[in-house]
């Protein structure tokens, strides 16, 4: 599901309403997509892929989408608080309503795809919900796409992604091709002085760097001290990385006090505080095969993205003598006796606002790492690796449920065993009675 087309210049067909000549065309009678259809809603259209160009100095983008061809005429984006300048294809302007925060498109039918190109303005964000030009980094985690360009922000719809940004205060790093399916946050740009360290080269051929700012030169060796070696343990174990060969940490600037970071492959955001954290360096790593290489069907489905890289490294850094399993115990334990405690997976899907709903803790995370350390405790460590790495290569560039990986964990074997341990880490509130002994 490659983008094949060059990027349009929107310029050449703002106030142009007439159609192009078809001169060059040997069939007689008008082309069908020179039909201007009414602007309808239809938030199921597959979008295949975006172009992106956005100039930071005037905050402006253009964004070229392609989209299946349907026998449906509707595209409904998300556009945010975005001002959309003009919205147009190849034959000229798309009827479209702009309903605020939703944009309605009328499309032609047919073909094999349709592409489009929308103009627009935006503006500076300071909540992680956008552009935040003050600290020079995008954040659109986790619904937030439509604030730097029109999107679907539904975690299920997965595109392909070209950029370019102009008007940048100082280095922009940024992926000029995100070749895999990913979901709409995940496109990022990060600007400030920033160092790139070369750090090595993986076998399959995947080149690793950190970049960084002044000042941060020891924090970044120290986080990224074996993410070589992590990324090439995902590599071998769990299957071929799919968003480019060039892939790496960027240190974020997200505020004082910040810690964590945001899984922008192939270029991830850390932040500043956890810069120096090889956990949080081979978490973000690791979500270019969960989360972002198979993506979550719904928010509901979170611990599909954060449980399982949060086993997952553990199991890399395990591999280069780091044991993160007393750190997980004890946030686990601390989870288990405070009021974040949640149930880790839900029976709905696409019903809740995960940044508003309970499940947006740190519950999923360490219940999904610790269920699926209990799993290979029953079926083998590379048991577990194998079912991961089944269930990656039957799932990249597509949306998935977990239930749909605990069912292949339970063919593996011991399925009533694997099924209690399910009951428990993921489907019950209380914490497991086997928590209790963690983190003495
Ligand atoms: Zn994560």
């Amino acid at each position: 599901m490659r983008s094949f087309y060059l990027a349009l210049s929107a310029l050449v067909l703002i106030g142009c309403d007439k159609s192009p000549s078809t001169s060059t065309n040997l069939d007689a009678g008008p082309d069908p997509a020179a039909e201007r259809p009414a602007a309808s809603e239809n938030w199921l259209r597959d979008i295949l892929s975006y172009d992106l160009a956005i100039d930071l100095a005037a905050k402006t983008g253009t964004v070229t989408i392609s989209v299946a061809g349907e026998s449906s005429t509707g595209l409904s984006l998300d556009v945010g608080n975005l001002v959309i300048e003009t919205v147009a294809d190849d034959f000229g302007a798309l009827e479209h309503i702009d309903l605020g925060a939703q944009l309605n498109i009328g499309v032609p039918a047919g073909g094999e795809s349709r592409t489009l190109t929308i103009t627009y303005a935006f503006t500076s964000h300071d909540n992680f919900d956008g552009w935040m030009e003050e600290q020079g980094v995008t954040f659109l985690w986790p619904a937030f796409c439509g604030n730097l360009y029109p999107c679907n922000p539904d975690p299920a719809d997965g595109a392909t992604f070209t950029m370019s940004v102009t008007g940048a205060q100082g280095t922009a790093v940024y992926p000029e091709s995100i070749p895999g399916q990913a979901p709409t946050y995940m496109p990022a740009i990060a600007v400030g002085d920033f160092t790139e360290m070369a750090l090595g080269t993986t076998p399959a051929g995947t080149a690793v760097s950190v970049w960084y700012e002044p000042g941060q030169e020891a924090a970044a060796v120290a986080g990224t001290t074996n993410l070589v070696d992590v990324f090439e343990f995902l590599e071998t174990t769990y299957g071929p990385y799919t968003f480019g060969s060039k892939v790496g940490t960027v240190s974020a600037d997200w505020g004082g006090g910040d810690f964590g970071g945001m899984e922008h492959h192939p270029l991830w955001h850390i932040s500043s505080g956890s810069l120096s954290d090889e956990e949080t360096n081979a978490h973000e790593a690791a979500h270019g095969w969960y989360g972002n290489g198979v993506r979550i069907a719904c928010w509901e489905d979170f611990v599909l993205s954060e449980g399982i890289v949060t086993y997952m490294a553990a199991r890399a850094l395990e591999e280069s003598g780091v044991d993160l399993w007393p750190q997980y115990d004890c946030e686990l334990k601390s989870i288990c006796n405070s009021g974040e405690n949640t149930t880790a997976l839900l029976d709905t899907c696409g019903e809740i606002d995960l940044i508003n709903h309970e499940l947006w803790s740190s519950t999923p995370y360490q219940k999904g790492a610790q269920y699926l350390r209990e799993v290979a405790a029953v079926l083998g460590v590379e048991v577990v690796d194998q079912a991961l790495a089944e269930f990656y290569e039957a799932n990249v560039g597509k949306a998935a449920r977990m239930r749909d990986l605990v069912a292949l964990l339970k063919s593996k074997g011991r399925s009533e065993e694997i099924e209690a341990l399910t009951v428990a880490w993921l489907e019950t509130e209380a914490c497991p009675a086997s928590a209790a002994a963690l983190c003495p």
